[in-house]
């Protein structure tokens, strides 16, 4: 979904004017100041906002994340020492093409190949997709902005290449609409909090879309931030830090952990479909397909992962529910 179309979901699904009123779109961070009792964030257009928290959910380049490990320091914690850095292995050409109507609607088809890979499906007006490669050389520069010639250089190497049974790399690259030519990040944060400012989705876990879970990812942490949020304001409508600092941990520590494991699905998934080694190519395409099928590993994924998701517990209501039944874990 694009994030224009997503944007207008959130803002106009929201109560009435007065939710419309609190969100300010085109407005960007440039600091944040801790006051007696809450926040105050200077932005980048002038002026400033005062609050209780902040959530920095403003992506990989996460600039709260830098100001937060900044603030940190300041007051002699060692945070941005403690963390990994984050890394690029893959890039990833993605974009959307015109529906070319030999194709066949509402599959997903994904192709392996030796350090490189494609992923797309088709509706019937268009195509999205995602070609991946891997790195020969891992970076940390995670700002690195491609150039036309090096965008030529990304399609010419796929010429060879069938994204779906009846059309080549070639074909789709002809009938796109747009292209972007990125890298991909790969991290996990060991802090996702300090003191009122607290991360969530792509600020504190970053992972390839191999799997496409980093929306759910970032999702799960949204939730399960919003209950213990809602958890301490029950209790107590003006939390002081330490309270509010009692319940970022806990939020950090059972989503760390969360989402280490989806980091990981994700790093080996991309692994194996890039055939980064002869195991994993042995395991990828040979052994899984032999011992499940496609569906059958969705299935278990939507067990496994997706129905033990978190839900807002203070939200009373009947869950819809499809052919896998939600649980509460
Ligand atoms: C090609 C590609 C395909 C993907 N496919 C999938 C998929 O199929 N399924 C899936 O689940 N995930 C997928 N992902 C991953 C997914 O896009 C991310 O995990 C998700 O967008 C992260 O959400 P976020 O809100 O944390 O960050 P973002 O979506 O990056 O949003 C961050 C927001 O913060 C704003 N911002 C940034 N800096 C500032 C600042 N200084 N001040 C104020 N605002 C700021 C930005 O403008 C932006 O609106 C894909 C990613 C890529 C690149």
């Amino acid at each position: 979904m694009a994030q224009s179309k997503f944007r207008a979901i959130i803002i106009g699904g929201g109560p009435g004017e007065d939710t419309k009123s609190k969100i300010r779109t085109g407005a960007g961070i440039k600091d944040i100041e801790a006051t007696k009792n809450g926040v105050r964030v200077h932005l980048t257009s002038g002026g400033f906002v005062d609050g209780s928290i902040v959530i920095g959910a403003d992506g990989v380049h996460s600039r709260t994340r830098d100001i937060m490990q900044r603030l940190a320091e300041e007051a002699g914690e060692g945070f941005s020492g403690e963390e990994e850095p984050i890394v690029s292995n893959y890039q990833i050409l993605y974009g959307r093409a015109k529906y070319v109507p030999k194709v066949e609607i509402g599959n997903f088809f994904e192709a392996h190949g030796t350090y490189r890979s494609s992923q797309i499906s088709a509706d019937k007006d268009r195509m999205h997709f995602g070609i991946y490669r891997k790195l020969t050389c891992p970076t940390t520069d995670l700002r690195k902005e491609y150039s036309k010639d090096e965008v030529a250089e990304f399609v010419e190497a796929f010429s060879d290449v069938m994204v779906m049974p009846n059309l080549s790399f070639p074909e789709l690259y002809e009938n796109c609409e747009w292209i972007r030519l990125v890298n991909q990040h790969e991290g996990l944060m060991k802090h996702w909090y300090y003191g009122r400012v607290v991360l969530a989705g792509d600020s504190c876990a970053q992972m390839t879309a191999a799997v496409g879970l980093g929306v759910n990812n970032g999702i799960q942490s949204a939730v399960l931030l919003v209950n213990k949020i809602q958890k301490v304001l029950s209790n107590d409508p003006k939390p002081d830090t330490e309270t509010l600092e009692r319940a970022f941990e806990e939020y950090q520590n059972t989503r760390r952990e969360e989402s280490r494991v989806i980091c990981d699905i994700a790093a080996k998934a991309i692994r194996v479909n890039t055939w980064d080694s002869y195991m994993s190519w042995f395991l990828g395409d040979v052994i899984f397909p032999w011992m499940v099928s496609d569906e059958k590993l969705m299935a278990k994924a939507g067990y496994e992962l997706v129905r033990g998701a978190h839900k807002f517990d203070f939200i009373e209501g009947d869950l819809k529910s499809g052919k896998i039944p939600w649980v509460t874990l």
